[in-house]
């Protein structure tokens, strides 16, 4: 703890304004706390002191006292909110994006591009805040009027993975907000000074607002973070009944545990968890886009999206010549500092990744896989630098088997190429495993791409034609299905997740009568 450096001492963080935070603390810390270290150099970043489960307590009630008085903010007015502290998220995307990098390991075009989601989903938020349309209904009655609309939820508990730090919060937030929720948020313990950035940036915007004042409510609790253990918060977080929803993002593991304890006390969970993507190339596809799409979706966050490129299903036609392609770009790759422009992979979020993707190339290649490029060592080579790098890794899959280690998530840059005859062994294939997140096909052909997007194609979430499985827009509902956990997030019709619809009757006769023609009594 002690070469911990101070929060003062980090230009990223006092850029962002937060070195004056009451959770970043240096080196002496009194009771319990995480060291947010850089995963590219092991070198410990700042300390963040950790909340206990009478913190989180004290921060639900806040949270509720601020949900009393915010549900009643008219929605578009919280709109207006939302637009000012995406501004701010604009005016702070540089620094912001960075300490994304300098803390996740993402290199710093990504970094930037995950703070532009949360910007993104502010806009969006604030053209919702005047469309959270209700559907108005024919009555069966006379002189009745029927009509649903859609009332707040309560605060809501929002749970984060560590690979995308800021944006995977900003879509819930920004939604959930505008909808008029409150937010207690618990974000993974590798990431929590974007979690305090992040958070910060939108406390500040709310507490400049006069809104709560004759009640005594600090409106920055519409926005709340906790930063904790998952036995000291995140396991309270889900037996609370004080929050109706839990948000949670993480592996499938996590999405088990969390829909158990949630769905015992009949709460509602919205469950985005571990892909397992496929591409499929057909023989007429533009070997070009392939390669490319390829090559960001199984390289590019180091593999550490829930979105990457796991697997390629590859017809016989064209598969000697696009193992070849990939051999060649996976060749030049420049692996290193996330910060440095010229850099296209970052290093693994922690050693323990490091261990898990050896574990999985070696079991991998004991199934009968072998090693196009990376591999062990790969690995080894790569680990002789500081920091948790590695080298991506493509295994050819033997034609006609299906691996186990195959429909396993590892979060780590391992691509394993299949052989396939046709379209149809490709689609089998790719909805053989127990997750159904995002998937694809690259062909020139309408009716491939067609039969790919209909019923009996791809069975996930999303489904993209000449277009890689990473890299989704906040326009569209994202998500996916079986073990993915079907929850959907961030735009389309998404928001409704975070509101609860109320089925509402007006009788303005002078009449009683009765659904169905029932007659009860006169
Ligand atoms: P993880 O499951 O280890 O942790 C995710 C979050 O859950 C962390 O905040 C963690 O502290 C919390 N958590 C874990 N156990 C908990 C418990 N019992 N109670 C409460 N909280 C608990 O995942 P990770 O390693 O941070 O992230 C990688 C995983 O997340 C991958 O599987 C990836 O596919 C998935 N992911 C999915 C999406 C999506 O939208 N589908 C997006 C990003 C990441």
């Amino acid at each position: 703890m002690t070469a911990t450096r101070t929060a003062q001492a980090h230009p990223l963080l006092a850029r962002l304004s937060i070195a004056t935070h009451g959770s970043v603390v240096d080196g002496t810390v009194d009771g319990p706390s995480v060291v947010s270290l850089n995963p590219a150099t092991g070198e410990p970043i700042a300390s963040v002191r950790l909340a206990s489960t009478v913190d989180l307590d004290g921060a639900i009630a806040r949270a509720h006292s601020a949900f009393e008085l915010w549900r009643d903010v008219p929605a578009p007015h919280r709109g207006e909110i939302i637009r000012l502290i995406g501004n701010e998220f604009r005016r702070l995307k540089e620094p912001l994006g960075e300490l994304v990098s300098l803390e996740m390991g993402k290199i710093r075009a990504e970094g930037l591009g995950e703070v532009q989601e949360t910007i993104d989903i502010a806009d969006f938020a604030v053209g919702l805040s005047r469309q959270l349309y209700g559907l108005s209904m024919h009555s069966e009655r006379a002189r009745h009027r029927m009509f649903e609309q859609w009332q707040p939820l309560g605060p809501i508990g929002i749970i984060t993975a560590f690979n995308f730090p800021c944006a995977v919060w900003g879509w819930n937030a920004m939604i959930a907000a505008v909808c008029g929720d409150t937010c207690i948020w618990k974000p993974s313990l590798f990431t929590p000074l974007t979690a305090i950035a992040s958070n910060e940036i939108a406390r500040r915007v709310m507490r400049e607002q006069t809104l709560f004042t004759p009640h005594g409510v600090d409106p920055a609790d519409v926005f709340t973070l906790v930063i904790g253990s998952d036995e000291a918060v995140g396991e309270p977080m889900l037996a609370d009944r004080r929050l109706p929803l839990i948000s949670a993002t993480g592996s499938c593991r996590m999405g088990r545990r969390v829909a158990e304890v949630v769905g015992k006390r009949l709460g509602r969970t919205l469950l985005e968890l571990g892909g397992n993507n496929a591409i499929t190339v057909m023989a007429d596809a533009d070997i070009e886009l392939v390669t490319r799409a390829v090559l960001f979706g199984a390289v590019g966050t180091a593999g550490q999206r829930c979105t990457s490129t796991r697997r390629l299903l590859v017809h016989e036609g064209i598969v000697e010549r696009l193992i070849e392609r990939l051999r060649a770009a996976y060749s030049s790759i420049p692996i290193g500092d996330p910060l440095n422009p010229k850099t296209l992979m970052g290093p693994l979020i922690d050693s323990r990744a490091v261990v898990a993707m050896r574990r999985a190339v070696e079991t991998a290649v004991a199934q009968g896989c072998t090693v196009v490029c990376g591999g062990v060592e790969g690995i080894e080579r790569a680990a002789a630098k500081p920091g948790n790098f590695v080298e991506p890794t493509i295994l050819r899959v033997p034609r006609g088997t299906v691996p186990p280690i195959t429909c396993e998530e590892t979060f780590a840059p391992i691509l394993y190429v299949f052989t396939v005859a046709s379209l149809d062994e490709a689609i089998a294939l790719q909805n053989g495993v127990d997750q159904g997140l995002s998937s694809a096909i690259f062909t020139d052909s309408v009716r491939s791409a067609e039969r790919f997007l209909s019923a009996a194609g791809s069975d996930c979430g999303i489904a993209n034609v000449n277009i890689g499985t990473s890299g989704a827009e906040i326009g569209g509902a994202f998500g996916g299905e079986k073990d993915t956990g079907g929850g959907r997030e961030s735009g389309s019709d998404s928001w409704k997740a975070y509101m609860r619809r109320q089925t509402c009757t007006v009788n303005w006769g002078g009449d009683l009568p009765l659904a169905q023609g029932i007659t009860f009594g006169t």
